[in-house]
């Protein structure tokens, strides 16, 4: 099973992409996931990608292409993978299907998880995650501890420069200009599958198992 998790930064696709993952036990790739890491580690691709993502801005498109058919590769996508936040341009999505027709397969579904703007803001200023294990946090309805210590794995709890509400600005307008029309590009493949993003997690998890059925 092949499955793209699309939609605008904080409608839920890392909370839900755990939920698939385990339902179908297939690999979770997160691009923004694997540049966190990189970033974090200092590596070339990191330090590469490091002032896009800090403002918001798309990591170039070569870049992320070189990372994705690297890990599409990996003998654990045998069977199938779950692709969140990629791909997010028309060159990324137009490759993808290169890339998986010269492997002799395609993608099964695309599920499009909706919010309003208002919604997917307030999500996002206030969301706080750890950066090691990545758990999330949100400032009002979820408040992390106080010390900032993750209580699962003791990793510092932070809020992504990214979350901050210039940058989370940015990438709601960086997707609707360079990500949006994905939608298009998909529906008139017939693969689009739409999910109401703004309910609570449990309701979007039913409702997305249910457009994956
Ligand atoms: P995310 O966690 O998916 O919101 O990604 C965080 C950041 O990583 C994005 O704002 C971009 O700077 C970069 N990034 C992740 N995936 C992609 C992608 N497919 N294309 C370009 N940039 C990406």
């Amino acid at each position: 099973m092949i499955i793209v998790l699309l939609g605008p930064p904080g409608t839920g696709k890392g909370t839900q992409a755990a939920a698939v993952k385990n339902r179908f036990g297939i690999p979770h790739i997160s691009t923004g996931d694997i540049f966190r890491r990189n970033l974090a580690e200092g590596t070339p691709l990191g330090l590469k990608a490091k002032g896009y993502m800090e403002k918001g801005e798309l990591v170039p498109d070569g870049l992320v292409l070189e990372l994705v058919s690297d890990r599409l590769r990996e003998p654990d996508c045998a069977k199938g993978f779950l692709l969140d936040g990629f791909p997010r341009t028309p060159v990324q999505a137009e490759e993808l299907d290169r890339l998986l027709a010269l492997q002799g397969t395609r993608i099964d579904h695309v599920a499009l998880l909706e919010a309003p703007d208002g919604t997917v803001v307030g999500r996002l200023s206030g969301r706080r995650v750890c950066k090691s294990c990545g758990a999330v946090w949100h400032q009002t309805h979820n408040p992390p501890p106080e010390s900032m210590i993750c209580p699962k794995c003791s990793g510092e709890i932070y809020q992504r420069a990214d979350d901050a509400a210039e940058a989370v600005l940015n990438r709601l307008k960086v997707y609707a200009s360079q990500t949006g029309p994905l939608i298009g590009y998909y529906e008139n493949k017939g693969l689009i599958r739409r999910v109401d993003g703004s309910k609570p997690p449990a309701e979007v998890e039913k409702a997305l198992f249910q457009a994956l059925s």
